[in-house]
């Protein structure tokens, strides 16, 4: 028989996690704040705990999909976590991993931290390419390895309790990039007479034939030299950004999004790194967090 577990959170995450779990056999108590949103879950056949304590008391395996840390933080408060393998699907930053972890620890549960990288959607359709990444527990994590699989794919990254939040994050902001580039396109062709349905298709096709130029930034980082294997070197690049301004500036369009990445390419240029493409930048940014 399928182990049995707790979902904490019935938002559109969680609800969609425990009908996965549902789904693929596993008997499953829930637990939500509002209690009404765990409605629809009691008639599929989850049981509806009337407290987040007793939620916890039921099964070993706990899992919270709550709105932020803080929120886990009060609906744990009260509970009793002695024995638990809590698995925190909710999102938050490295540092509020790492600062869960310790917490568990302290209330002698064995704690993983999740990033789901899916849309409700997505989960428990093996079909979706989505997953979730994990860190903490190794132990935890291959003990509750096929359970978790069940409403999405695992990718384990690492005992560091950060290490989720940090690859989960680290992709999301690279999508915030895409998607301010995807933003910028669009309105530079607002106003003229060309259908954004057939402008679609060529910003897909262009971004997925550039996405691969991250293994070479990648090579480049590995390898210290980051002149290795340049086909557009920044120096050129550059000079180009100025043609990308003017568009905007003749289209009547704002270069809000393009600007701070373009001022950092003409910094890095100006440091006498025109040669290469966009490793050393990484180092510009790294270091102007760190400087003073
Ligand atoms: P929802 O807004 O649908 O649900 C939020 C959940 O958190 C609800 O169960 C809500 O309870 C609960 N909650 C909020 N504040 C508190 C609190 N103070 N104490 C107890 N419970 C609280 O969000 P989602 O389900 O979409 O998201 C849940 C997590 O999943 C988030 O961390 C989100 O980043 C992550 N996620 C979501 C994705 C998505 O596309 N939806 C994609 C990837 C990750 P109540 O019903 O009482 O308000």
């Amino acid at each position: 028989s399928r182990t049995p577990l707790t979902l904490l959170g019935t938002g559109a995450m969680g609800t969609a996690l425990a009908r996965a779990w549902l789904a693929a056999g596993h008997p499953v108590t829930v637990w939500n704040r509002t209690p009404a949103r765990a409605d629809a879950l009691a008639a599929e056949g989850a049981a509806v705990a009337a407290s987040a304590a007793e939620a916890v008391a039921a099964n070993r395996l706990v899992v919270a999909c709550l709105l932020d840390d803080a929120s886990l933080g009060e609906a744990l408060g009260g509970a009793d976590l002695t024995g638990r393998d809590l698995v925190n699907l909710t999102t938050g930053t490295p540092g509020q991993g790492r600062a869960r972890a310790a917490w568990a620890a302290a209330r002698g549960a064995r704690f993983l931290d999740g990033g789901i990288m899916a849309v409700p959607p997505m989960i428990g359709d093996p079909e979706s390419g989505g997953y979730v990444f994990y860190s903490g527990s190794r132990a935890l994590f291959e003990e509750h390895r096929d359970t978790l699989a069940a409403p999405a794919g695992t990718r384990y990254v690492g005992d560091d309790p950060g290490f989720a939040a940090l690859h989960d994050v680290a992709l999301l902001s690279a999508m915030s990039g895409l998607f301010a580039g995807v933003v910028h396109a669009f309105a530079l062709i607002r106003r003229e007479d060309i259908a954004p349905r057939d402008f679609a298709p060529l910003l897909v096709s262009w971004l997925t034939a550039m996405a691969p130029a991250a293994h070479q930034t990648a090579e480049q980082l590995e390898s210290g030299d980051y002149a290795k294997g340049v086909v557009s070197n920044l120096a050129m690049q550059s000079a180009g950004n100025a043609t990308l301004l003017r568009t905007a500036e003749e289209q009547g369009v704002s270069a809000e999004l393009l600007t701070p990445y373009m001022e950092l390419m003409a910094r890095r240029v100006a440091d006498g790194h025109g040669d290469e493409d966009g490793a050393g930048m990484i180092d510009l940014l790294v270091r102007a967090a760190t400087r003073d």
